[in-house]
């Protein structure tokens, strides 16, 4: 349990499975008294699962809010605040972990609709919730304080074939932190990525539109991270004291090269 995360109100994106889900829990786990946490995701029905979930198993000390949001949609992500009850307003840490990846294709061959949706999802969606949720943290306290953490990847860090549109989102997504994380050094913001390897969640199936066995073939003859091993290391960073950065994390299961 981490005392420096009691009290705190925690929003996380893509909450309705895989890593979001996991770290939506593994919050709820580390401060089960007090914490609140906005789950958010297109599909409301599963956050309300995750949501069940949370509450069976820390009990109702944890206050949890499904929102369904689709982060790619501007004024949806823009009037998304506002309509927030009063006490999940004060938003401390905000988790920008929505993203996916379709199709696998040469550059020359990758669909128009699954470049925009990779691009309007783990590029400008994540800015969208960005600018919705930094001002609430600039506002705390005299210099702001508040924790924007990235879910990136170790593909925005180098290229893999079939695989260069969502390459380039998460270097994206990458550069785009590091920059944040510079125009906010005289704040009291912390700005983390955090960049997994290989782990087994919906991400493979969504990739190759539902099919299951395509899918489940990314992980034949290897062992993936869990989603969890991954909400350790997010919740682990947003309980550092707050001088503490945890700036930049590449976890990757054992046998990743
Ligand atoms: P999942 O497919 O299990 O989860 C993706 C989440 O993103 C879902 O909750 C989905 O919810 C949500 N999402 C997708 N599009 C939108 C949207 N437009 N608006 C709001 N939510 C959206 O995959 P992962 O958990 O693996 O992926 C989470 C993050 O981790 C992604 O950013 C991914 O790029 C990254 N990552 C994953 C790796 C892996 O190997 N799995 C490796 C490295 C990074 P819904 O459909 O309900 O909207």
């Amino acid at each position: 349990m981490s005392k420096r995360l009691e009290g705190k109100t925690i929003l996380v994106t893509g909450a309705s499975s895989g890593i979001g889900q996991s770290v939506a829990k593994e919050f709820a786990r580390t401060s089960p008294q007090s914490l609140k946490i906005i789950l958010t995701a297109r599909r409301l029905e599963k956050l309300r699962g995750v949501a069940a979930d949370i509450q069976k198993e820390v009990g109702d000390g944890v206050k949890v809010l499904p929102v369904q949001l689709d982060v790619s949609k501007q004024e949806e992500v823009k009037s998304f605040h506002g309509k927030l009850p009063d006490d999940f307003k004060d938003i401390d840490v905000l988790v920008n972990n929505a993203g996916l990846v379709k199709g696998v294709a040469q550059a020359p061959d990758i669909l128009p609709q699954d470049i925009d949706i990779m691009f309007s999802t783990n590029v400008t969606g994540l800015i969208n919730m960005t600018q919705a949720i930094m001002p609430i943290m600039k506002q705390r306290g005299e210099s702001g304080s508040g924790d924007i953490i990235n879910i990136g990847s170790i593909a925005g860090r180098e290229g893999y074939p079939g695989g260069s549109i969502y390459c380039a989102t998460k270097a994206a997504v990458r550069t785009f932190t590091d920059a944040l994380r510079r125009e906010l050094i005289a704040s009291r913001i912390r700005v983390i990525e955090v960049d997994p390897g290989q782990v087994e969640t919906e991400f493979s199936l969504v990739r190759f539109g539902g099919d299951k066995a395509k899918a489940d073939a990314v992980y034949a003859g290897c062992e993936p991270l869990t989603p969890d091993d991954v909400a350790e290391v997010v919740v682990f960073a947003a309980g550092r004291r707050e001088n503490v950065v945890l700036a930049d994390s590449l976890i990757f299961p054992n046998h990743q090269a």
